[in-house]
């Protein structure tokens, strides 16, 4: 692929990627999903999303020190998600623009990450939000969120509160760690289990509506907690992930028209 202008002024250099394809029937991205590169350099990962062999891309890579590289520009369609749903769809790549966030990942002791990468993101979300119209803040999301069994990224050391302060992203106050009420565990069946899957899915998760609290909705539950429960991701739907999974539907944004 040739050269492009990048779509945004705060973007550092475009570094074309061979890996994209049109978007499906044309489809306008409504969805922003955040991943980490889980290479041990940004270097690295830059390397082989723009190499014609590894087939995976995506339209921004944030480094640490903030610099923001194009690689794929938003009209066209990055491979990013791999297998994936949210909310019904399954063809995630075509309905999002994905943002790779350098760090290094769980694989090489996961550090935090910068102030100063978080600041980029935060301002390349918000350009996009502000050239290609409202997205609901509800569709900006991590990578597992739609791919719960397979990702972890970007992981439950992402700020997301920092971006919902920012106005990038739907976000609640975590309910505190330790309290009474109704939990469920791994292993069970029934209404309750059923009514969870019920309001996971609602929200957007890919998961059935078994009634069996099986091995995909453990990892379902430990998605839930990395993205909005993060002090303690262990796929139990403890009292503290059911409230704050409760406060969260209750603030949903509206469907935009
Ligand atoms: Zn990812």
């Amino acid at each position: 692929m040739s050269a492009f202008t990048p779509d945004s002024f705060i973007v550092t250099d475009a570094v074309p990627s061979p890996n994209h394809d049109a978007r499906k029937q044309g489809r306008a991205p409504d969805m922003i999903l955040l991943h980490y590169t889980g290479m041990q350099s940004g270097d690295a990962a830059l390397a082989w999303l723009t190499a014609a062999d590894s087939k995976v891309s995506s339209h921004y890579v944030v480094f640490e020190d903030g610099r923001i590289v194009q690689c794929v520009p938003e009209e066209l369609r990055a491979w990013h998600a791999g297998v994936s749903s949210w909310g019904g769809e399954a063809d995630i790549n075509s309905c999002s623009i994905g943002i790779e966030i350098v760090n290094p990942g769980h694989e090489f002791g996961y550090p935090a990450f910068p102030l100063r990468q978080i600041a980029a993101v935060i301002s390349l979300c918000r350009s996009i939000l502000t050239r290609r119209g409202p997205i609901n803040a509800n569709r900006i999301l991590a990578h597992s969120d739609v791919a719960p069994g397979r990702k972890q990224d970007p992981g439950e050391k992402f700020p997301w509160e920092l971006l919902s302060e920012s106005g990038v992203g739907h976000w609640v106050r975590p309910a505190p760690l330790h309290l009474d009420g109704v939990s469920l565990k791994p292993g069970e069946r029934g209404d309750q289990v059923k009514r969870l899957q019920r309001v996971l899915r609602g929200y957007g998760y890919g998961i059935e509506e078994t009634g069996h609290y099986d091995e995909p909705m453990r990892e379902v539950i430990a998605a839930f907690q990395r993205h909005f429960r993060q002090a303690r991701v262990d796929g139990m739907a403890d009292a503290s992930t059911l409230l704050t999974l409760r406060a969260l539907v209750e603030t949903r944004p509206k469907p935009l028209a």
